[in-house]
């Protein structure tokens, strides 16, 4: 059975390394980066005080086929990911996550592209330049 799981972050992860168990299946993960981005520390890498990134070979079971590449379309039994390779399936995990879109003139902390933006901003920024935190929670 050949099973793709689509977005490798922690329900991906988990979800491929327990199907692996399964002799009958041979999984695919299909992931933007060859890493597994750790949401709860980007911003740490915003403000630069650690890393949020482990590379996925080191999460991943022997075994798991790892595809980068963004899934940009999904249709029966095969799908294509941005560029234009197809490749076929029998069971698909859409495993993506959720997503809060920034206002327009915000960075934002949900994915490691707002992440990255918003660590190259913060570093650009003048000393003494003032920063205004939307938001009070944990993060
Ligand atoms: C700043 C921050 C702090 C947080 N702190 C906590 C906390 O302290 N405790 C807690 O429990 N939760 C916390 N969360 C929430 C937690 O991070 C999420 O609930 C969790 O990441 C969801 O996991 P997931 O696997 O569903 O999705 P994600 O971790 O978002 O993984 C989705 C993966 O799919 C990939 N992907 C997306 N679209 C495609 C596509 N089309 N094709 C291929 N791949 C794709 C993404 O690039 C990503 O790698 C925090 C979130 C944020 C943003």
């Amino acid at each position: 059975m050949r099973v793709i799981v689509v977005g490798a972050g922690y329900a991906g992860v988990i979800a491929a390394n327990r199907l692996r168990r399964r002799s009958d299946a041979r999984v695919t993960v299909i992931n933007p980066r060859p890493d597994f981005v750790q949401r709860i520390r980007l911003h740490q890498h915003i403000a630069d005080t650690g890393a949020a990134t482990v590379p996925l070979a080191d999460m991943l079971r022997p075994g798991i086929d790892v595809h980068v590449g963004t899934v940009d379309k999904i249709g029966d039994g095969a799908l294509r990911v941005e560029g234009g390779s197809e490749l076929e399936f029998d069971r698909l995990v859409y495993t993506v996550g959720a997503g809060v879109a920034a206002p327009a003139g915000t960075f934002g902390v949900g994915t490691w592209e707002a992440a990255v933006a918003a660590r190259e901003a913060l570093r650009a920024l003048a000393s003494g330049g003032r920063v205004t935190v939307a938001g009070a929670g944990l993060t």
